[in-house]
């Protein structure tokens, strides 16, 4: 099968073009870009691109498709609140692998349809992950028609030994409800892993494995040495979660007396293929380690925001030689999937952070991120993020008629600015058409929407019995949050640096 563009503008984002548009057609024969340039000849199929954008897709590099239930359930909570009712310490409900599908297409299809052609599904499950669930999830990706990377999320280590001073100010009485409940064996998860590995690395052509061991205050350092060398052995990333919050930052110091970076960097775990979700918190020794390392970080910036968790130093990363991605982050803290509305955020965020105006993101820099930076931390930077010759077919077109390009001055602006996805005609994954004017072609979304909606009273009428049961928590870990946001941790800015430079 073949498509063709043709009489487009084409903004390649590949490294080293620059960011204005050049007039193309684009040919597209079987999974990947064959041509762009002048195409004699016609295709199966073609599109006319006069008067339209054609640009790699979004990568949404950080995404918890499981808070899909939980989408605009919950306001002004810090993280390790929040996490009560989302991810509770008690009486959790294994899900029915048909709701786990459910609430995947949810995420996969508002994913695909604002603009999104790859996404990094970091899945947890309570209490543990099963692999009829991690089936569910992978295929509503391949019905729909994303590429994706999905873990396996896990949690090793008694939940209240992960949040400092939790011994010191949580009743003896509810500590031993959750420790009555243990921890995951990290043995069984790695199993499960492999097992992950051998039955879906690949899938489809455009889907994939990954390990994420959920934090370095959450899980053993055995079992982030394991997960490393599984993800090594597959050429798979390595996803985890640091520094996203303050008490995180305390954390560190608590646990191993030193920052959680410098003890990722101590266990051999800094490494390429490391992607670190939020790196909000981080000192300037940690930001010089992870740009030695040449790591990842995502950028969640909405989520951040909802959270109260603050703003990473991006720019300084970029800097260091960090590779940046961006992230809505879980369906709860961000409550959409949309990475136009993540990218405009991106864009905006830093220039309140700090008046050195060379620390703000440029539009272009916002784009790459969400394109080659989010291929990378995925482990395809050599197979998409951006449109080249012989990368796989990954692209959305877009209508420049719209309010949003009209009038047209500069398009990466208009993008980052101006667009919320509603311009977007085609998306394209892996060569193949999966959307186009607003509709996924491969399931029937009205279906499957009306199908979670009828599922969600049933599961909300158990999931407010374990809101009450987590809710006896609330107001300690809420007491840890005040504490942790009293102490100094060596980062000298509120989420950001106010040093003007020299
Ligand atoms: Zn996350």
């Amino acid at each position: 099968m073949s498509i063709l563009i043709r009489g487009a503008e084409v903004l390649t984002l590949a490294p080293g073009a620059g960011a204005r548009p050049v007039t193309a057609d684009v040919l597209i024969e079987g999974d990947r870009i064959t041509r762009i340039g002048a195409v004699e000849g016609e295709a199966d199929t073609v599109i006319d691109g006069r008067g339209k954008l054609v640009m790699p897709g979004l990568m949404n590099s950080h995404m918890h498709s499981p808070e899909a239930l939980y989408k605009g359930r919950y306001d002004n909570m810090p993280l390790e609140v929040w996490m009560l009712y989302a991810y509770p310490i008690l009486g959790a409900q294994t899900l029915d692998p048909r709701l786990v599908y459910l609430r995947t297409a949810l995420c996969a299809i508002e994913s695909l349809k604002t603009g999104s052609t790859c996404v990094t599904d970091d899945v947890y499950e309570s209490p543990n992950q099963t692999p009829e669930q991690l089936d569910a999830v992978f295929q509503a990706y391949e019905d729909v028609g994303l590429r994706a990377t999905i873990s396996g999320h896990v949690v090793d280590r008694p939940f209240l030994d992960t949040i400092p001073y939790a011994r010191e100010m949580v009743p003896a009485a509810l500590q031993a409800e959750a420790d009555a409940l243990g921890a995951a064996d990290g043995a069984a998860w790695l199993a499960h892993c492999r097992d992950a590995f051998a039955r879906h690395h690949g899938r489809a052509g455009r889907l994939n494995f990954m390990v994420a061991p959920s934090a370095p205050q959450r899980c053993t350092p055995a079992l982030m040495e394991e997960a490393m060398a599984l993800a090594e052995a597959h050429d798979a990333p390595f996803h985890t979660h640091i520094l996203e919050t303050k008490v995180q930052a305390v954390t560190g110091r608590a646990f191993y007396g030193e920052t959680l970076i410098a003890y990722m960097k101590r266990l051999g775990l800094l490494r390429p293929r490391t992607t670190i979700a939020h790196s909000i918190w981080v000192t300037d020794e940690d930001i010089a380690l992870m740009g030695e390392a040449g790591c990842c970080i995502v950028h969640n910036v909405i989520s951040n925001q909802k959270l109260g968790a603050g703003v990473a130093p991006v720019k300084r990363m970029l800097r260091a030689g960090v590779n940046v991605a961006l992230g809505s982050d879980g369906v709860s803290t961000s409550d959409t999937t949309r990475m136009f509305a993540v990218m405009h955020a991106a864009g905006l965020i830093h220039n309140v952070q700090t008046p050195d105006d060379d620390l703000w993101l440029t539009a272009e820099e916002v784009l790459r991120c969400a394109t080659l930076g989010g291929a990378r931390s995925a482990c395809l930077g050599a197979e998409t993020g951006s449109l080249e010759v012989g990368k796989k077919a990954d692209m959305i077109v877009l209508d420049l008629a719209t309010v949003a390009f009209t009038p047209l001055n500069d398009v990466a602006n208009h993008l980052v600015y101006c667009e919320t996805g509603a311009s977007i005609t085609h998306a394209i994954v892996n060569g193949e058409i999966m959307a186009e004017g607003g509709r996924c072609l491969r399931v029937d979304e009205a279906a499957l929407l009306a199908e979670l909606r009828e599922a969600m009273p049933a599961f909300l009428a158990a999931h407010e019995k374990t809101e009450a049961l987590n809710r006896r928590f609330d107001a300690h870990f809420r007491a840890i949050h005040r504490r942790c946001n009293g102490e100094d941790v060596g980062v000298t800015r509120l989420g950001n640096e106010p040093a003007w430079r020299t």
